[in-house]
């Protein structure tokens, strides 16, 4: 099945650029020998030699010009670790069908991101489809883009403790593309997707190769690891969403997991009529989507207090609250106040100064983020909230689903 991908070199490209040197040269001098003979042509002895005079200093306006011209391609071409990296890049043939199966570290690169790809990693044809229609869907549902000028970029992020202390993407700088990382998992050590504003890891037990799988008893004898025959789209939109939002604003835990949870169903909805994958990860998982566990039912006496606590205090063995409240809190926003409910918000957050980076979220920097709320959406926006979860059955099941 390899044979039906090709295999990206770096060496025509390096070729393509010295041609192009070429051809700018040969075009710019064209021009300086065809006008001679109209100038013996000419009848008037006097006038001519004036211009006779005149048009030398033009050829070296010219020349001068040419000179310039030709130091471009070597402006262009500055081999970074990527041109040298020993690692190909594939392409995909968008056929759902079919199957890449990594034999080495490669990489496949798309418009806003760069795919890094493990060894053992088992791509259908059409992920890259669904994964470019997936940014392009959040993008256009927030309203901001995977790409900001005003992030703080670095380079690939060294994930060498997922590759036994290697990195094979040192150096690599792909700036300002999102990296996403496919790892597999081979020896059973509990790798789970995650992400940050630099970049995303997705570990899908459906994107690890058959000899991966069938190579450790951890996986193939295992009682509690399922091997789903779908991608998890929703896992990979929550993921997605969290490092486009992460290169806008930084926000409390409740809307951090909301939104990216939110997102991952809004995403997966709009997209399932047109990408088949994503219709059939629908299909075959939305039964089993689930609100996690709250501690107290939600109303209009006390939402602002739940966002302001953030659930900061709870047991961890009960996290999952903030997930499930911040998707509520989403929905309702975005149903209440309009699609660009995220970027008004985020310019306020903006306006405000109150983005508080890599510190700790304190209560109160919490209390500037519901203010924040209020400012936007108006001082009732917390009453309204609990009003619309009592009207609408939302966060009122305490134990839930676990
Ligand atoms: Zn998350």
């Amino acid at each position: 099945m390899k044979n039906l991908f090709c295999k990206i070199k770096k060496v025509p490209v390096i070729l393509t650029a010295f041609v192009f040197a070429g051809n700018v040269f040969l075009c710019s001098c064209g021009p300086v020998k065809t006008s001679d003979p109209e100038v013996i042509e000419n009848e008037p002895v006097i006038e001519e030699v004036t211009e006779i005079v005149s048009e030398p200093e033009e050829v070296v306006s010219e020349v001068e010009e040419v000179e310039e011209v030709v130091e471009e391609p070597e402006e262009v071409y500055v081999p970074t670790a990527k041109d040298l990296s020993p690692y190909e890049e594939i392409k995909l043939d968008g056929v759902k069908e079919h199957h890449f199966v990594s034999d080495d570290y490669c990489y496949i690169e798309s418009e806003k991101y760069v795919l890094f790809l493990d060894k053992d990693v088992d791509l259908p044809g059409d992920f890259v489809t669904n994964m470019d229609a997936i940014v392009d869907e959040i993008e256009r549902q927030l309203q901001v883009s995977c790409m900001p000028e005003d992030y703080e970029y670095c380079g690939v992020t060294d994930n060498s403790v997922y590759f036994d202390g290697f990195n094979p993407w040192e150096d690599w700088d792909i700036r300002p593309k999102m990296s996403i990382f496919i790892m597999t998992d081979e020896d059973a050590e509990g790798y789970i997707s995650g992400a940050s504003g630099d970049d995303l890891v997705i570990a899908d037990y459906a994107l690890y190769s058959e000899d991966v799988w069938n190579s450790n008893p951890e996986y193939y004898a295992s009682e509690y690891r399922v091997r789903f025959d779908y991608v998890d789209y929703y896992a990979i939109a929550h993921e997605m969403t969290h490092t486009i939002t992460l290169r806008q604003i930084h926000m409390t835990d409740i809307l951090t997991e909301g939104i990216a949870d939110y997102m991952s169903r809004e995403v997966v909805n709009a997209l399932a009529p047109n990408y088949p994958s994503i219709g059939e990860n629908k299909e075959k998982a939305e039964q089993y989507l689930y609100d996690a566990v709250i501690p107290e039912k939600v109303n209009a006496d006390n939402a602002e207090r739940i966002f302001i606590n953030d659930y900061q205090d709870i047991d961890h063995a009960d996290r999952g609250a903030e997930y499930v409240t911040g998707r509520y809190l989403c929905q309702f926003l975005d149903e209440t106040y309009g699609d660009d409910f995220f970027l008004k918000y985020k310019e306020q957050i903006d306006a405000d100064g109150i983005d508080y980076g890599y510190d700790e979220c304190t209560e109160e920097v919490r209390i500037n983020y519901a203010n924040a709320l209020k400012e936007v959406f108006g001082d009732d926006v917390f009453t309204k909230f609990g009003d619309w979860c009592v009207k609408n059955h939302a966060l009122q099941e305490l134990g839930g689903v676990w």
